[in-house]
């Protein structure tokens, strides 16, 4: 049950100075920050994280608005440990749609615009971090992001207090 999942906080959220307000959030749920690294991401490697399954989903051009954002600066990537992780921290980051997202979450607390105004002024949804959606997104993600030897396995205080 304990699994790993992917997290980047987006150009967005490094911009606003928003990394430590929100590393705080999930440290605090017990969750255990595994690998983490800052990067610019090119156009190429971009391609590769958000690939054609969100031209599927969301049609191409909502695509091509997204892989100009996530490189416009550089993202904070995180791999988390913790039981369920992977619904955990979707429930901790919110809906995708900042105007849907319920308050005490990340994107719920840090932004608000809708799909209707993104769509209109022809903007990518700025909504500050990434998380993978199910466990085949955060195995591919995480592979693709971190190599093994750059992921850690170290004890917390939360083995104790949390876990037991
Ligand atoms: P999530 O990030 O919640 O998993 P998706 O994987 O469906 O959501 O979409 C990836 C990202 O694309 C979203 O986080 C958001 O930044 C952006 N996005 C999704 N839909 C739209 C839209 N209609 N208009 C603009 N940007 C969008
Ligand atoms: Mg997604």
């Amino acid at each position: 049950m304990v699994e790993r999942t992917f997290v980047a906080i987006k150009p967005d959220g490094v911009q606003r100075s928003l990394v430590g307000e929100i590393l705080k959030r999930f440290e605090l749920a017990g969750l255990k920050i595994v690998g983490m690294k800052m990067q610019w991401l090119d156009k190429e490697f971009a391609e590769k994280h958000y690939t054609e399954d969100i031209s599927k989903r969301r049609g191409e051009k909502v695509r091509n608005l997204l892989l100009d954002f996530i490189i416009e600066g550089p993202v904070l990537a995180i791999v988390f440990e913790g039981v369920n992780v992977i619904e955990n921290v979707r429930k901790l980051v919110g809906d995708t749609e900042p105007r849907a997202a319920q308050p005490g979450t990340i994107r719920g607390d840090f932004c608000h615009v809708s799909y209707d105004y993104a769509d209109k002024k022809e903007i990518a949804i700025k909504n500050i971090i990434h998380a993978s959606a199910n466990k085949e997104d955060a195995e591919y993600e995480i592979k693709l992001w971190f190599k093994d030897e750059d992921l850690h396995s170290y004890e917390t205080v939360h083995e104790k207090h949390i876990l037991n």
